[in-house]
Order: C-alpha cells, then sequence, then structure tokens
C-alpha cells in the first residue's frame, strides 16, 4: 500500500511539472513516505528524517515533507522535532502534497495537514514503478481495531470505492499494457461496506474479470473472519482470479488470538483452508504472524509453529511483536523476551524455508503459466516473472516478450524461486 501511494506521490509530483531526481542530493523536494506499523520502520524513519538535516543546511532552497502513517500518526511533534521538515501531510490528503510543496516554496513556514476522516480525493495520476503489472486500491482504512495494530488510528475508517471508478482505472491500466492488477486494501473482504450500490467482493471480483486486456487478478489483504463462500466460489470459477490468497493467521494459539481481538480461532482459519484447498486446485496460502505478543508461552508458539505443519504456507511474513503507541495491546507487559522473540521468529523462518522448498518441488517438470515481468537482476539473459501462485520463475525469454502470458516448465527449484524454460500456453 505505501507502494501504491508514493506512486501517486511521484504522480501528483509528475503533473506539477517535477521529474524523479537522480539522488538525494539533486533533489529540490524530497517526501519521505513512512510507515508505523512496526517499531524498526518508525526508527528508521526518524532516523532518516534527522539524516535529511544536512541537505538542508547545504540548500536552504529544499522542500522537506513527511507523509504515510508516521506523518499522521505524530505529524505535529515531528515538526516540533525536526525544524527542517517543512510540511507532514496525513494518509488522506496525497492530493494536498503539490499544493504544500508551493506553498513550501514561498513560504517557509512549517505547516500540517493532518485529517484522519477526510474523503480520500482519489489520485488523477499515479507514477507506476511497474508497467505489466499494477497495484488498484478498492477500498482503504479499517475498522478491526485488532489489539496490537495502528492502522485503524492512522487509515481512519473502511471506505470502499464505487465499482464503476475502480472497473474504469482498470480499463485504463489495460489499454495502457497493463496484464495483472492487484487489488488493495487493509481489508478486501469487507469491500461495498457503505456503498450506495449493492455489492460486494466477490461481484467486484466478477466486473474485473471481464475486463479485455486483464490476465490476472490478485488482492491482499483479506481477513479469515471475512472471507465468505461466496469469496472462495468467485477465486475457483473466475478465470483470471490467481490461485494464491494472503490471509494472515497472526497466531495458532487461540488464547492470543483473542488477546490481539482477531476475532476467530484456529479452527476458524483452519476451516477456511480446508474450503480453499477442496474448492481451488494448487491454491497457494500466505500469511503473516506475529511472534513474542504479550503473554504467548512457549505452547501458544508450539501451536503457531503446529500451524505452519497442518497448513502449509507457501509463503509467510514473521514478526517480532513491538508495541504501538495508542493501541491496546500497549497496554498489556510486553513479556516476551527479545531474545525468545528472536529465536521463535528464527525457528518459524527455517520451518517456512523447508516448506516452501518442499512445494516448490512439487512443482517441477509440471506446466506452469507465467506473466513475462522483466529481465532478472543477476544475469540480463534471464527474464523473470511470477506464477499464478505467485512464485518468481525464471526463464530465458524466447520469443516471448515482457507482459506476455506463456507455459512454463521447472526444472529446480529454491524456497522463493523457480527456474526452467517457456512454453506454449
Ligand atoms: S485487520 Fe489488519 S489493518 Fe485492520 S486492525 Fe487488524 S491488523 Fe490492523
Amino acid at each position: 500500500m505505501n507502494e501504491l501511494d508514493s506512486e501517486a506521490m511521484a504522480g501528483a509530483m509528475s503533473e506539477l511539472g517535477y521529474d524523479t531526481a537522480a539522488s538525494e542530493e539533486d533533489a529540490d523536494v524530497i517526501i519521505l513516505n513512512t510507515c508505523t506499523v512496526r517499531d524498526l520502520a518508525e526508527k528508521k524513519a526518524l532516523g532518516k528524517i534527522g539524516a535529511l538535516k544536512k541537505l538542508k543546511d547545504a540548500n536552504r532552497k529544499l522542500v522537506i515533507g513527511v507523509a504515510g502513517c508516521l506523518a499522521q500518526q505524530r505529524g505535529e511533534q515531528l515538526l516540533k522535532r525536526f525544524r527542517h521538515l517543512d510540511f507532514v501531510v496525513g494518509t488522506r490528503e496525497i492530493d494536498k502534497i503539490p499544493e504544500l510543496v508551493a506553498e513550501a516554496m514561498t513560504r517557509r513556514r512549517q505547516m500540517a495537514s493532518l485529517c484522519p476522516r477526510r474523503k480520500i480525493v482519489e489520485p488523477t495520476a499515479y507514477k507506476r514503478l511497474h508497467d505489466v503489472k499494477a497495484f488498484v486500491y478498492v477500498m482503504r482504512g479499517c475498522e478491526n481495531f485488532c489489539s496490537y495494530c495502528i492502522v485503524p488510528y492512522v487509515r481512519g475508517p473502511e471506505t470502499s470505492r464505487p465499482s464503476s471508478e475502480i472497473t474504469d482505472e482498470i480499463k485504463k491500466l489495460a489499454d495502457g499494457g497493463y496484464r495483472e492488477v492487484c487489488l488493495l486494501g487493509q481489508n478486501v473482504n469487507s469491500y461495498g461496506k457503505g456503498l450506495r450500490e449493492k455489492i460486494d467482493f466477490a461481484g467486484l471480483l466478477d466486473k474485473i474479470n471481464k475486463i479485455n486486456g486483464i490476465e490476472r487478478i490478485r488482492f491482499m489483504t483479506s481477513h479469515p473472519k471475512d472471507i465468505s463462500d461466496r469469496l472462495i466460489k468467485a477465486v475457483a470459477s473466475l478465470d483470471k482470479v490467481c490461485e494464491s490468497i494472503h490471509f494472515p493467521l497472526q497466531s495458532g494459539s487461540d488464547k492470543i488470538l483473542k488477546l490481539m481481538n482477531r476475532g476467530y480461532t484456529y479452527s476458524d482459519y483452519m476451516e477456511i483452508v480446508g474450503k480453499l484447498k477442496k474448492a481451488v486446485k494448487d491454491i497457494a496460502v500466505s500469511t503473516d504472524i506475529i511472534v513474542g505478543f504479550p503473554g504467548e508461552s512457549e505452547e501458544d508458539f508450539r501451536k503457531t509453529a503446529k500451524a505452519f505443519n497442518e497448513i502449509e504456507f507457501s509463503n509467510s511474513f514473521i514478526f517480532k511483536y513491538s508495541p504501538r503507541g495508542g493501541t491496546k495491546a500497549a497496554g498489556l507487559d510486553d513479556d516476551v523476551p527479545l531474545k525468545t522473540k528472536l529465536e521463535r521468529n528464527r525457528e518459524l523462518l527455517t520451518l517456512q524455508e523447508e516448506i516452501s522448498l518442499r512445494k516448490n518441488k512439487e512443482f517441477v517438470g509440471k506446466k506452469l503459466e507465467v506473466l513475462i515481468e522483466s529481465p532478472g537482476k543477476k544475469d540480463k539473459n534471464l527474464f523473470t516473472g511470477r506464477t499464478r501462485q505467485n512464485i518468481i520463475a525464471l526463464f530465458k525469454p524466447g520469443d516471448f516478450k515482457k507482459g506476455d502470458v506463456a507455459g512454463f516448465i521447472p526444472s529446480s527449484a529454491t524456497p522463493a524461486v523457480l527456474s526452467g524454460k517457456l512454453a506454449d500456453k
């Protein structure tokens, strides 16, 4: 989501006539898009803001702004602490950036634009990082208030975009050569709430599936409590919806899930996984996990490790718990020692590597489908793409080109990459 927001910020600036600078030293304007979901991300952002003072001292005309969740949460404090900042801008006010920059150029005073409940004005331009696949917002905000999470406070309430606005944007992307869209929202499954039209996320997928030129549809993130049978049916029946779904488990222990205010039990989660695996052949399930949540005993952690073996996630994002000020969990005793958090993190990472390798090896010799994306980073003769299960594929392009969808037969596998050759679809 931050990547898409950055694309919107760059798009807004390009409409003002700005281009991307080769380096920070060359820039007339620097906008930091920040994250505050974890303590480490916040520390990195604060360190970076501090380091920019050197550039401001060398060039008083340089405009520096801070956007994103850290700005939303601590904007005024940031302005006081870092006098070299020109402005802070909230998560719902990206469209205001050109105005703030223009103002900062003429009037040297610090500015804050931080309304957390403002109606979002959709960006009129994006400066996209990719040219084959694109992110598209379908909803923003969250009202789930998981006890550890800062998002509902910094991203505001759930707001869905009308479906016609989304399909119009995707049609334009298809006309521009994009072949894959990834629909984004803090909780895409609650799409449609509050809209005048009667539509849910499955209905939206059905509409997007009909758009010519788009070959693949992905989406994230899904909250387990909102994955409906209708959605599972849509994933199973709509040909462009990829066989891959990301939905965070967070913990395998019901005690911890309750403390997290997640609204489901491990067996609820397993029931959805069972339905998905039954309905969709070769579906890849990926997840997020927090280790070391307050009160997580060895027994609780073992339940999470057991879940890895039972579900066999294709991929997982494992985080060490860190309290976020203002959340309910911040009031709990952060009682799991850092050493234990690190050990648990490491154990799950190793487990995930073993599972990913085992699962990827099962694809060797089978015909899959890839969307060809770009030349590889290390070897320009090799191209990369993604399978429908979202696994990175590496191959020689032959007569195929970027944006083509081709058959792909892997000949070897690592935990993260399949290597092989292309074939006709
Ligand atoms: S559903 Fe996701 S974004 Fe919303 S509060 Fe929970 S963790 Fe945060």
